[in-house]
């Protein structure tokens, strides 16, 4: 598919959605309509014990419940192995792919940067049986150094080998990780523009990396400001975030785009409260946050 603006909203099924997905989930939304653009769902659902049963279709109820229509079908990432193994073949066969060992306490003392400690081993097949992971490997000095500009926050450079190294592409207990099918579907879907929290922020050199690894293209950046507790802490499902009421959408609505300092009008329908706020959407003029949920 190629079109002038295609976004996602690609939501992990780890828990209903809470108030932090719908914020994303209406600035994902509001920016493609803004742009004439198409609005595609993925579920990334790559990570099977920890996704509750019933977790996607609550997904689907609670878009729909907003008022926030996505194009076409939704894709499943837990259909896409084959697209996923095809890519750590094209990584294995440019040298760039190795078997690592190591377990977390063999890497606690480097502060998250990956020493390099298995490199050399590159793709040596380990005796039967030995857990391993996957990682991608990180070019040194200069050649390592990403630079991307986000649509909100401007001009980031990042050295990828000095602040994280190495890095995972498939997990020692065999799925795969979220920096590689991530980069292998937003090309397959044709994503032209990624937005979505600033909590990834620090993934998408990796995502880049992979992407001119793999020949794929690099979609233009929008990282949107997220919700925050009393603590500054970004709301998660693992922290127990509440779900949101699926009977109460348009005052969750409302208080989604008062947030993100759009017209809020709970009395209205939902519909009615996008389009109002679609009718003053700016990109540049959403808030950076943090935002503080209370
Ligand atoms: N699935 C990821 C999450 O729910 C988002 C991935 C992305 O937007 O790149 O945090
Ligand atoms: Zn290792």
């Amino acid at each position: 598919m190629t079109h002038p603006y295609i976004s996602r909203f690609a939501p992990s099924p780890s828990g209903p959605l809470h108030f932090g997905s719908l914020l994303a989930a209406v600035a994902g939304w509001l920016d493609a309509r803004a742009a004439g653009g198409l609005w595609l769902l993925r579920i990334e659902d790559i990570d099977p014990p920890r996704e509750p049963s019933g977790a996607k279709q609550w997904i689907l109820d609670a878009l729909i419940a907003h008022g926030l229509h996505y194009d076409g079908e939704a894709m499943l990432q837990s259909g896409r192995d084959a697209a996923y193994a095809a890519a750590l073949d094209e990584l294995a066969a440019a040298g760039m792919l190795f078997r690592c060992t190591c377990t977390r306490q063999d890497l606690r003392a480097h502060g998250g940067v990956y020493p390099g400690t298995c490199r050399e081993r590159g793709m040596t097949p380990l005796p039967d049986g030995t857990p391993h992971a996957l990682r991608v490997r990180v070019p040194d000095g200069d050649a390592a150094r990403i630079r991307f500009q986000d649509r909100l926050r401007g001009a980031f450079e990042f050295d990828l080998a000095a602040e994280q190294g190495d890095f995972i592409v498939r997990r020692k207990d065999g799925l795969w990780a979220y920096q590689l099918a991530v980069v292998v579907d937003d090309a397959e879907q044709g994503i032209t523009d990624v937005v979505r929290g600033v909590d990834l922020l620090d993934s998408t050199p990796r995502q880049i990396h992979l992407q001119r690894l793999l020949g794929l293209p690099t979609p233009r950046y929008l990282h949107l400001p997220i919700l925050v507790d009393e603590r500054g802490d970004k709301l998660s499902k693992q922290a127990g975030a509440q779900g949101l009421d699926l009977a109460t959408p348009r005052a969750n609505l409302a208080r989604a785009l008062a947030w993100l300092d759009l017209p809020a009008d709970p009395g209205l329908d939902v519909g009615v409260q996008l389009q109002r706020a679609l009718a003053v959407y700016r990109p540049q003029n959403l808030p950076p946050g943090p935002i503080h949920l209370c």
